[in-house]
C-alpha cells in the first residue's frame, strides 16, 4: 500500500479524533454546569468527570501518535519499526496506521510493560 493511502487512513483518524474530543469538551462542560446546581451529587460527579478525563487523556495520546505518523510520512521515515528500522508489516500497518513496531517488537513491548487492562 502506498503512502498517500495511509495518509488516507491517518487524516481520516485525525478527524474522527478531533470530533469526539469536541464532543467530550461540550460533555465536560455540561457536567460542570450540572455539579454547581446540585450540590448533593457532588461527589459523584467528581468521580464522573475523572473518568472521561482519563478517556479524553487516551484520546489524545492517541491523536499525538497519528500525527506524529503524519509527520513520518512526510519526512520519508513511514512504516518502519522503532526498534529495529525494518518495514512494519502491512497487515499490521492497515489496522493500525499509526503503529510504531513491528509486530514482534510490539508484542516483546506488552510483555515487558502491559497495556492498561480498561483498553
Ligand atoms: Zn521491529
Amino acid at each position: 500500500m502506498a503512502y498517500e493511502e495511509y495518509k488516507v487512513l491517518l487524516l481520516a483518524k485525525q478527524r474522527e479524533l478531533l470530533a469526539q474530543q469536541n464532543l467530550a469538551e461540550h460533555d465536560a462542560r455540561g457536567e460542570a454546569g450540572e455539579r454547581v446546581r446540585d450540590w448533593s451529587d457532588e461527589s459523584v460527579a467528581d468521580e464522573d468527570s475523572g473518568l472521561s478525563l482519563k478517556e479524553a487523556d487516551q484520546d489524545t495520546a492517541l491523536l499525538q501518535q497519528v500525527r506524529a505518523a503524519l509527520q513520518r510520512i512526510e519526512n520519508g521515515n513511514y512504516g518502519k519499526c522503532r526498534v529495529d528500522g525494518r518495514p512494519v508489516e502491512e497487515k499490521r500497518l492497515k489496522q493500525i496506521p499509526w503503529a510504531v513496531y513491528c509486530l514482534k517488537h510490539q508484542l516483546e513491548l506488552e510483555e515487558t510493560s502491559p497495556p492498561p487492562a480498561t483498553l
